[in-house]
Formats: C-alpha cells, structure tokens, sequence
C-alpha cells in the first residue's frame, strides 16, 4: 500500500467519536480538570490526590477516595453498614423517594450520603465521617444523621476524636421534619463529646450548605475548609433579596469565611491528612506516661477532674 493509499483510508475511517473519547476519561486513563480543561494522567492525579498538577484545582472526590487518603491502609472499620433509609412519609415529587434510594444504591454502591468508621491516621486512632456528595447530593436524612450520632456516641465512648468531611447540599427535603431533626440530634450528641474534653474537627469540601452548616460542619474545635469551597446556609440569590443587597463575588467561598472568622484554616488537600495528626497530636488526651516524671502539681492529671477521682478512689 502506498503512503498515499495509506492516507486516504485513515482519512475515511471512522474518527474517534466524542463519546468514545468521554468514555476514556470515564474510565479513568485520563481526567480533564473541571477549572482549566487540562488532561492529566489520572494516576498522576491520584498521586496528587486529586489536585490539579497545572492549576491547583481541587477536583471532587467521594467517600472511597476520601477514606484512601486520610486512613492509614488496613486500619478502616466501617460502622452501621446495615442501616438503610426508609420512605417514612411516602414523599412522591417527580419519582417516588423509595424509588429514588433504590436507583442512587444502585449508582454509588452506598447505602445513604455518608460513611462512617473508626480508623488510624498516621498510627492515631479516630472517628471518621465522610459525607458522598454523589448521593443524593450529599442531603442529611434520618440515616445520614443517625450515622453520625453513633460515630459521634462511640468516640465520646472510646475517647477518641472526631474527624467529619463535610459536602452537603442540606437537609433532604423528602425526610422533611425527621431530616432537620437531625441537626439537633448530631449537635446534641457533639456537645457531649465536647463535655468529655474531646477533639472535633470538620472538614468543609465543596459545597457545603444548608443544615450542614447550620449544625456539625460549624461546631467544630477547629473548623478546616479546603480552598475555593462554597459554604453558606442559603443560597447567594435568597440572601441577596433578603437582605436587599448586593454581595461580593468572593462571598460564600472559604477564603472569605476565612477572612470573616467561620473558618479556622485553609487547608489543601495534600497537606490534609498531615495537618489533621498535627491538631489530634496537638490535642491528645493525657496518656499517663508521657507525665511520668511531671510532678503532681504540674501534670496535666491534676488538672483533670476525672483523672484524679479515678486515682483517688482507687488509693
Ligand atoms: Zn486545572
């Protein structure tokens, strides 16, 4: 055949198709960076956990990633697998809220928006919550807000601090009352944690709105947000005709919460898990032999209630 022959069959050939081309950055050889339209190799990518190499753009990520990234391998126990959402007030929009759950179980392969577990984070053991932005876009049910109170109720259980990513669109309006419910309950629960002298730290990833932030992703000891999130309770266009004003562009974001005191820290996310055993090293709990030879009066123990009943009922 010659060059030319060459030539003119390729150029008869079919050419790739967009789809197919979709389909390869679907199936994850290459992504395309939702901010600056750069490909990169998705391994390279998830080398960089998902952080674009060109520009910085914090792609989105699920539960799975999230886990992969944060816990240390082989460490991660997931709790309260079984639980599942039930259609209590038979909500009916465009589908019925049963059929609903049913088809977003078949997409994600979980249960409700979030995952819940005990773990280890550079050897430091914690409970760790990561809210699926993929489910129903991240809204808090019944069972997300279950989840979390047990999360929540068995950290204050086993003295153990509380790491929850937040990505939420708010509360689920199919649960209606029983989903806002769930801000009180989780809220509740965190106060109990907090009376137990206990670390909770939040993690805000885009977006983070509504009942979410109006309960736990606000609550927190140290309150950390990934750069360039949306957080807010109501959306921009609510507030501004609420208030009759016009906002600034940067409003809502997590620079600008940063700047107005919600927000405690601007963490990237490759520096996350790092930052996150630094705040947990920061904050442990008095391990006894680290004050060995702290005399009583100087040592941490004397200063604790608990610790010193606990001594003093047993001498
Ligand atoms: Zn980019």
């Amino acid at each position: 055949m010659s060059l030319f022959d060459w030539f003119a069959n390729r150029r008869k050939a079919e050419p790739i198709s967009k789809e197919r081309q979709e389909r390869e950055i679907a199936d994850g050889l290459w992504s395309k960076c939702s901010e600056c339209s750069v490909l990169t190799y998705t391994k390279d990518l998830r080398a960089n956990q998902m952080v674009c190499l060109d520009c910085g753009h914090h792609l989105r990520i699920y539960s799975d990633e999230r886990v992969r990234q944060l816990i240390d391998p082989g460490t991660w126990k997931l709790l309260d697998e079984a639980l599942q959402p039930v259609d209590a007030l038979k909500f009916r929009d465009r589908k019925s809220y049963s059929d609903r759950l049913r088809e977003m179980q078949d997409r994600t392969g979980l249960s409700d928006a979030v995952q819940t577990g005990l773990g280890q984070l550079e050897g430091l053991p914690l409970g760790l919550g990561v809210m699926d932005f993929r489910f129903m876009g991240g809204s808090m049910g019944s069972v997300v807000g279950e989840k979390l109170t047990r999360l929540i109720e068995r950290s204050t259980r086993e003295r153990l601090p509380v790491v929850i990513v937040c990505a939420s669109g708010g509360a689920r309006m199919q649960e209606g009352m029983l989903s806002l419910m769930q801000m009180a309950k989780i809220s509740g629960a965190l106060e109990r944690h907090r009376e137990s002298r206990l670390l909770y730290v939040p993690v805000l990833t885009h977006p983070t709105t509504g009942g979410v932030t109006a309960s736990f992703a606000m609550l927190g000891d140290v309150i950390l947000a990934e750069p360039k999130v949306t957080i807010g309770f109501a959306g921009r266009r609510v507030v501004e005709q609420t208030l009759r004003e016009k906002l600034p562009d940067e409003f809502q974001t997590s620079e600008y919460l940063l700047a107005h005191g919600f927000v405690d820290a601007i963490v990237p996310r490759t520096q996350l898990k790092r930052t996150l055993a630094q705040l947990i090293r920061l904050h442990q709990p008095y391990p006894p032999s680290h004050f060995v030879h702290v005399p009583d009066s100087l040592s941490r123990h004397a200063m604790n209630p608990d610790y010193v009943s606990e001594t003093n009922s047993a001498s």
